[in-house]
């Protein structure tokens, strides 16, 4: 069954039919899916949403938007939320270049980015990643990190830097996450890395409400269009959905159960 490593439905986009959707998704061929916190807030909310349904796991963590509003008090926290047994990740965390230009911010996200992966390690959890224009400082911190040993791994979500960077975090055992994307027409650079990158460092992912796949870019995304990624990776490999399907969750379980 599809396993979605990234999604966001404490949103406020599902007020109305989250519990719906939810429910549904195992019966759509959706097997597991990871709540993946963004906000301060999402910390507050996503205990509840994990203890509601079997198949729904959590990652704590807080984005790189948000690094002027962290506090050490966050901090603590995200490691205090880390240690639910049905929270499988920290994340997301990383560096967002493209919302944020100030230099002093750019320092403070990676002091931010760089406390999560102290968390990370010392809680022997997998890290997800978001980096958006910003992949050389990316790169420099996962490495750094990667290299000093005692990580539990990774998936870098929503790729969408190089191949040669994707390479290396393949080098690294990291996992790259793949969503709508890669369904895009102006997705060119990704359809390239999914080609070349093996199926087993590739995961799937939604990052739902945001960047639904074609037919329904542009619309609120969720778990049940993940079946237009599959078939996108499928197409652009030359292999068949069931093995994009089977192979994906088994590096997600490999990742997050372990
Ligand atoms: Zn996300």
């Amino acid at each position: 069954m599809i396993f979605d490593t990234h999604a966001h439905y404490d949103d406020k986009s599902f007020a109305e039919d989250r519990e719906e959707i939810l429910r549904s998704l195992p019966e759509n061929g959706i097997g597991n899916v990871v709540n993946v916190c963004a906000s301060i807030n999402s910390l507050e909310r996503i205990i509840p949403m994990v203890e509601k349904y079997p198949h729904v796991w959590g990652a704590a963590g807080v984005h790189p938007d948000y690094a002027e509003e962290m506090t050490e008090e966050t901090l603590s926290r995200i490691r205090e939320v880390s240690g639910h047994k049905k929270i499988l990740a920290i994340g997301e965390i990383g560096l967002d270049y493209y919302w944020h230009k100030e230099p002093e911010n750019h320092l403070r996200q990676q002091e931010m980015f760089r406390a999560q992966m102290d968390i990370a390690r010392e809680e022997g959890m997998p890290f997800m990643v978001h980096s958006r224009d910003a992949a050389e400082d990316t790169l420099v911190i996962v490495k750094e990190y990667m290299q000093k040993g005692g990580m539990a791994g990774g998936i870098l979500h929503c790729y969408s830097a190089s191949l040669e960077h994707a390479r290396e975090y393949v080098k690294m055992g990291l996992y790259l996450g793949i969503g709508g994307v890669v369904t895009f027409t102006n997705g060119r650079k990704l359809k390239e890395v999914v080609r070349e990158i093996p199926l087993s460092n590739l995961v799937l992912e939604t990052d739902c409400p945001y960047l639904a796949p074609v037919p329904y870019r542009g619309k609120r995304n969720s778990s049940l269009y993940l079946p237009y990624v599959v078939q996108a990776i499928a197409a652009l490999k030359g292999i068949s959905e069931e093995e994009v399907i089977s192979v994906t969750e088994e590096n997600a379980r490999k990742l997050l159960f372990a």
